[in-house]
């Protein structure tokens, strides 16, 4: 569909949106900015930020502005499953909040159990009457793995011991569209990790709903955000990967965009940490860098307001965006490719990069490698 018609319809969706009443009175999305001394310009570059970052044209930036302000007609029902809670300690404590965290205080949260004030038989009472009155309207959300078959019992939660799978299911049912929020929902996580001794599933096997994954250990606030914002700009899935990620967001390596790339290219590695190559800031691959196997937006969006991360403040991608990555990407300090994959000398990547040089070491022979590596060990484990 050409932009101009894909810019009518998304206006015509915002316009209906906004006619919608409001889920709960609330402060106008301009007025919690101006509280936090973010000016209406600094909204904007957001909102144009945003909208390069779901791939659209910059003619569509005032209208991710009106999506932003429109996120408070959606409910959300967010459950946490067996996890840590940093997927949502990483959207809530931040000391000077971000313009996607501020967007997150305004959707309009029905039913969390970090943030909620609600606890015990109040906070079951009003995950049931959420679900019934805005039952085929709301967003669902899942924090965490989910014991499944047999294992069930090993997560219940609240007064009446309901099995966390049996929560997931119900707010599944009846969900406009469901979200995993993190790498334990989206594949497992930590959980899932091997023995997997609760046997723990993600969402996607709890549920035979599309699910859409946003994986990553945390998730970037801009991924979760993103997702919300794309749902209410066309209300449709985005387009996903195999693993049901977002393409917009896990479209691109991390190796591709990395700032060290370079380095990498000029066979110039960090071979321990804190050497001399560390302090020329070269590739972190021979010290365990995961970034050549793993799909995410790190490397392009960074974290914390884009001021920086893992990689430029010095420690590889331990690519936590992958499925399986606690069982497929460790150690995390030691280059997989030793371990599994030989090159054309049989001497193992490193080898390659040291004794063979720059020509030898192209994207493509490290990318066919990456994916083979993953593929073979995968294969094996199945
Ligand atoms: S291996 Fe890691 S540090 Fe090196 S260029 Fe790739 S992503 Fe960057
Ligand atoms: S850089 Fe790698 S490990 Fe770090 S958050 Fe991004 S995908 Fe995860």
């Amino acid at each position: 569909m050409e932009n101009t018609k894909i810019f009518s319809n998304v206006k015509e969706r915002l316009d209906t949106l906004s006619q919608l009443p409001k889920v709960k009175e609330n402060r106008s999305i301009n007025e919690l900015m101006q509280e936090h001394g973010i000016s209406r310009r600094d909204f904007m570059k957001w909102a144009a930020g945003m909208t390069a970052m779901l791939s659209l044209p910059s003619a569509f930036t005032p209208l991710m502005a009106q999506a932003a302000e429109l996120v408070d007609r959606l409910p959300v029902i967010w459950l946490h499953m067996a996890e840590c809670t940093g997927c949502s300690e990483s959207l809530l404590r931040t000391d000077a909040p971000t313009i996607d965290s501020l967007i997150f205080d305004y959707i309009s949260l029905e039913y969390h159990e970090t943030v909620m004030a609600a606890s015990g038989w109040q906070a079951e009472h009003n995950l049931e009457e959420a679900i019934k009155k805005y039952k085929g309207r709301y967003i669902l959300m899942v924090e965490g793995g989910i014991p499944a078959g047999s294992s069930e019992f090993y997560l219940t939660v609240g007064p009446h011991g309901k099995k966390g799978a049996e929560h997931a299911r119900d707010a599944a049912a009846s969900a406009a569209a469901i979200f995993a929020i993190g790498t334990c929902s989206s594949f497992g996580g930590v959980q899932a990790a091997h023995p997997n001794p609760t046997n723990a599933k993600p969402l996607s096997k709890i549920t035979d709903k599309p699910v859409i994954n946003v994986p990553g250990c945390p998730p970037s606030e801009k991924n979760i955000i993103g997702n919300v914002l794309h749902y209410i700009f066309f209300g449709t899935l985005p387009s996903l990967d195999v693993y049901n990620r977002p393409k917009w967001a896990y479209g691109i390596r991390i190796h591709d965009l990395c700032e060290r790339r370079g380095h990498f290219d000029a066979g110039e590695f960090v071979q321990q940490f804190g050497d001399e190559g560390a302090k020329k800031g070269y590739c972190l691959y021979k010290v365990g860098c995961k970034g050549p196997y793993t799909f995410n937006n790190c490397s392009r969006e960074r974290f914390n307001q884009h001021t920086s991360w893992p990689i430029q403040a010095g420690h590889g991608c331990i690519g936590c965006s992958e499925p399986d990555f606690w069982d497929t990407m460790g150690p995390f300090e030691e280059p997989l490719a030793e371990r599994r994959y030989n090159t054309l000398y049989s001497i193992g990547a490193d080898g390659t990069a040291d004794k063979v040089g720059v020509a030898l070491l192209t994207v493509t022979a490290v990318g066919i490698a990456a994916h083979a590596a993953i593929m073979a060990f995968k294969k094996d484990k199945a």
